[in-house]
């Protein structure tokens, strides 16, 4: 294979072709980026999941040597089942508008498709500190690779001096982030005919209980905004995001389960509402569901959890991100990404990619053109940073 040269462009419509949909391998476009980072002579280590279906990708580019910068992002996507799209979400498409559409254009094919695209500028700038690319699998469904990737780069590449996660931001610099906890809640009720409310227990009467509870904690966490940092929303945020249960119109249910979850801000106890939801689902609900019926059970499983960001550990990184961006300022964003994980691995990390996250997860996703640019641009900062080490 000779090595190709591709625009930024030419790539993100070659990475938005996989259907990296999370429930699907990621390995079609895992084997395309080895295969093509190979026939620029880098190496990539693959870091596979447990059944072999998925795999994270680290691949280093220059010296084996300390303070290099990990550019990081994940391959996966968000499914478009039921979205109304114009386009063919797979297929990048250019309108007018300066837009291009596709899933995965913003969140976040975008950044790797810039950070492969310059491969051979990375490879011919002499640098004197390490550029590290990582790639996983599973971000939108719980980081789930990243944990994997995070461990297999601690513990085998000389120690980064920073990290770069490239969700969209519209390449400005996040030193903040809230958490992300998952949950499964299971209510087990008691089946009766409908009729005879008095012999059963609904569980998805309880479970709607639940809800309820979650939604007037939501309103007190809004009720409370923190006004020391700039984030939208300025409070703690409950999604209940999915419900399944029951069998017919004429039974009491006997479960029901729902995926739930919350994002506490940063510096907030990631626990601390865990623990409320357990003492109330304990010490509330279960007794009047047991009053009913001695059977009920209520049973509740973390599911995921990612950690958040603090905006004083990171210094070095929102330094040096800030330099290559051009920015002046720093920002806090509600959503999680992996960048909690690495930093916890003690990597300092910020966030910086193009594209803007009120187009993620959507139909019709997009990312305006101008934004490849941007992000190239950084890139070139970054490349003339790490030849003057
Ligand atoms: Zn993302």
């Amino acid at each position: 294979m000779t090595a190709e040269t591709v625009t930024s462009y030419e790539m993100l419509r070659r990475l938005v072709a996989f259907d990296t949909t999370s429930r699907n391998s990621n390995l079609e476009l895992i084997d395309d980026v080895q295969a093509y980072l190979a026939a620029h002579g880098v190496e990539s280590m693959l870091v596979p999941n447990d059944d072999g279906k998925k795999a994270n990708l680290i691949a280093t580019i220059g010296p084996r040597v300390p303070g290099g910068i990990v550019l990081s992002g994940h391959t996966d996507v968000v499914p478009v089942d039921g979205q109304p799209w114009d386009t063919d979400p797979w297929t990048l498409t250019e309108k007018a508008d300066g837009n291009l559409y596709g899933r995965g254009t913003c969140d976040m094919k975008a950044f790797a498709a810039v950070v492969l695209a310059l491969v051979p500028r990375f490879k011919a700038a002499d640098l004197k500190v390490p550029v590290h690319i990582a790639l996983s699998y599973d971000e939108e469904v719980g980081c789930f690779g990243a944990m994997r990737l995070v461990e297999r780069l601690a513990a085998e590449l000389p120690r980064p001096r920073a990290c770069i996660v490239g969700e969209p931001t519209m390449m400005s610099v996040v030193n903040a982030q809230n958490t992300a906890t998952t949950f499964f809640t299971t209510f087990t009720g008691f089946e009766a005919h409908s009729s005879m409310t008095h012999l059963g227990v609904s569980a998805i009467h309880f479970a709607g209980e639940f809800i309820h509870w979650l939604n007037v904690v939501q309103d007190e966490f809004a009720a409370r905004p923190r006004t020391d940092i700039d984030l939208v929303p300025p409070h703690t945020t409950i999604n209940v995001g999915t419900i399944s249960g029951g069998t017919a119109g004429n039974i009491l249910a006997r479960e029901c389960v729902l995926l739930w979850g919350y994002r506490t801000t940063p510096g907030e106890d990631q626990w601390a509402l865990e623990r409320r939801a357990r003492a109330w689902l304990g010490e509330v609900l279960l007794p009047r569901m047991r009053a009913k019926h001695p059977a009920a059970r209520i049973e509740t499983v973390s599911r995921s959890a990612i950690p958040g960001l603090m905006p004083e550990q990171n210094e070095e990184a929102t330094q040096l991100a800030l330099a290559w961006s051009g920015g002046n300022r720093t920002h806090a964003v509600p959503y999680g990404t992996e960048a909690g994980i690495f930093r916890a691995a003690g990597i300092p990390t910020v966030i910086c990619g193009p594209g803007d996250i009120a187009q993620a997860h959507q139909p019709n996703e997009f990312l305006a053109k101008s934004q490849l640019a941007a992000c190239e641009g950084f890139m070139d900062r970054l490349i003339d940073w790490a030849r003057r080490q």
